[in-house]
């Protein structure tokens, strides 16, 4: 698809390995392939599994192997976020050189506290760790010590806002705090990766510039935007899909019943959930994955949130 004159250019899907794929996931999954085949692009596949606590390599290749039941096909090696450390920690170094990165010593209540402080804003970082002499940092960091903690690292933001562009949406912005980029925990147990870091770093590392995913990120995408901006990044195209929802209105979970690839294929047969996938996207009675990224058309796509009925 790309030959030597042309940069690589790239979309992805990228589950977190928690579980099986439900109808939603391989909703989203098939239209992230729809909008990167239309528009030429290669397709990669990347499995999130820097949450150690939750994620489980068997999930991963159960959701592959569903993936690739449905006919999406991918280019590429599959990128294991877990294998990917090293870049992580150069990521951090770049941030650091250039003064954007801070420790946190902040406990999750303290920062409830800060945040429902007048002036405090509900779900932002209040900035309590961002100008901390040497002596506070270093006493700070001595009392996690003795609890067997080691502190957070975040983002030293220059922005009070950021404005990223999405295909449905349009401009959004979103006010940026200093993220987390390293998760704190205790000493010796090994932290947590950032999803908002790895992100980043990973669809910069993969030449993604389409990101197609649940519209439920999409307000952390100015925020990611604005990492991969320091970072020195090139900016990605935004595509967020409305979600599947049960009929509580709820985003739709495993516990709604049948709803992941295998139990559905049990009752309908793999090509029933192909047809079920279809209809979802506008497209009535296909028969396969390459039947409906031949017949997708944007203007059937409703962008109001998809209704399971079960
Ligand atoms: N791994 C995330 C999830 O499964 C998606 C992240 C993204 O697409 O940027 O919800």
């Amino acid at each position: 698809m790309n030959n030597a004159t042309e940069p690589t250019t790239a979309g992805r899907y990228a589950p977190s390995p928690s579980g099986d794929l439900h109808f939603g996931n391989l909703r989203t999954a098939l239209l992230a392939w729809i909008f990167a085949r239309r528009t030429g692009r290669d397709f990669l596949l990347r499995i999130e599994d820097i949450d150690t606590a939750r994620s489980k390599m068997e999930f991963a290749h159960r959701q592959i192997e569903d993936l690739e039941a449905l006919g999406l096909t991918f280019d590429g090696e599959v990128l294991f976020q877990s294998q990917r450390c090293g870049a992580y920690e150069d990521a951090l170094e770049t941030l650091r050189r250039s003064g954007h990165l801070y420790e946190c010593y902040c406990s999750r209540k303290d920062i409830r506290e800060a945040a429902s402080a007048p002036h405090g804003v509900q779900g932002m970082y209040p900035g309590t760790c961002r100008e901390l002499s040497n002596e506070q940092r270093a006493s700070r960091r001595a009392e996690l010590e003795t609890q067997g903690r080691v502190p957070a690292l975040r983002l030293r933001s220059e922005v009070a806002d950021f404005t990223t562009r999405d295909f449905f949406a349009g401009e959004v912005t979103a006010p940026i705090d200093d993220v987390i980029v390293r998760r704190g925990g205790n000493k010796g147990q090994g932290q947590d990766w950032a999803y908002n870091l790895a992100v980043v770093v990973d669809d910069a590392f993969q030449g993604i510039d389409q990101v197609v995913r649940g519209d439920d990120l999409l307000m952390q995408a100015p925020a990611q935007a604005y990492l991969g901006s320091v970072l020195g990044f090139p900016p990605v195209e935004y595509v967020h899909v409305p979600l599947v929802l049960n009929a509580a209105g709820e985003r739709l979970a495993k516990r709604d019943g049948a709803v992941t690839l295998r139990e559905m294929a049990e009752s309908v047969g793999l090509g029933g959930v192909i047809t079920l996938l279809g209809e979802s996207v506008g497209v009535a009675g296909a028969t396969s994955a390459e039947e409906i990224l031949e017949r997708f058309e944007c203007g059937d796509f409703s962008r109001e949130p998809y209704v399971w009925r079960g």
